[in-house]
């Protein structure tokens, strides 16, 4: 099974592509670049770089530009197979909290791979962010309220 390993071959394609996207990272404040490069079920790369704002609220990670760029070419959930994330740090840098939520909105059991220059580890939706809150969430509220009297 492909992607079920962090040194598996077909990450290689992901990686490259997540470090083009990292060169390109929007970064002039922090000067922590991030890529991403989600796989689609097509066989489509999307990649994504961190894109800073001076209001720094404004800011955007790697994974969701990525995603976002995605959607406006009709992503949906289901049609990811598989995301990669790089940095130069020492440490290997996850999803934050909110791209693992927008993640777990169109994949809950993604393999996420996190990697630098010489490391590489391997995760999932799931493990990165257990019990998350869904749609079914949202459906569940609905179906209580119609019971209401
Ligand atoms: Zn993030």
């Amino acid at each position: 099974m492909p992607y079920t390993t962090p040194h598996d071959p077909h990450w290689d394609p992901l990686l490259e592509a997540a470090w083009h996207a990292w060169e390109q990272a929007y970064a002039p404040y922090s000067h922590f670049q991030v890529g991403a490069a989600l796989l689609r079920g097509d066989g489509s790369i999307q990649v994504g770089c961190n894109v800073e704002n001076a209001s720094y609220g404004g800011t955007i990670c790697a994974e969701r530009t990525a995603i976002c760029a995605a959607a406006a070419q009709g992503l949906r959930p289901g049609d990811l197979v598989a995301l990669v994330v790089v940095t130069q740090a020492e440490t290997l840098t996850p999803p934050c909290g909110l791209c693992r939520q927008v993640i777990a909105e169109f994949a809950e059991d993604l393999p996420i791979l996190l990697a630098n220059r010489h490391a590489r580890a391997l995760h999932s939706t799931s493990e990165l962010l257990p019990h998350a809150f869904t749609g079914r969430n949202l459906l569940d509220s609905a179906r209580t309220a119609e019971e209401l009297p």
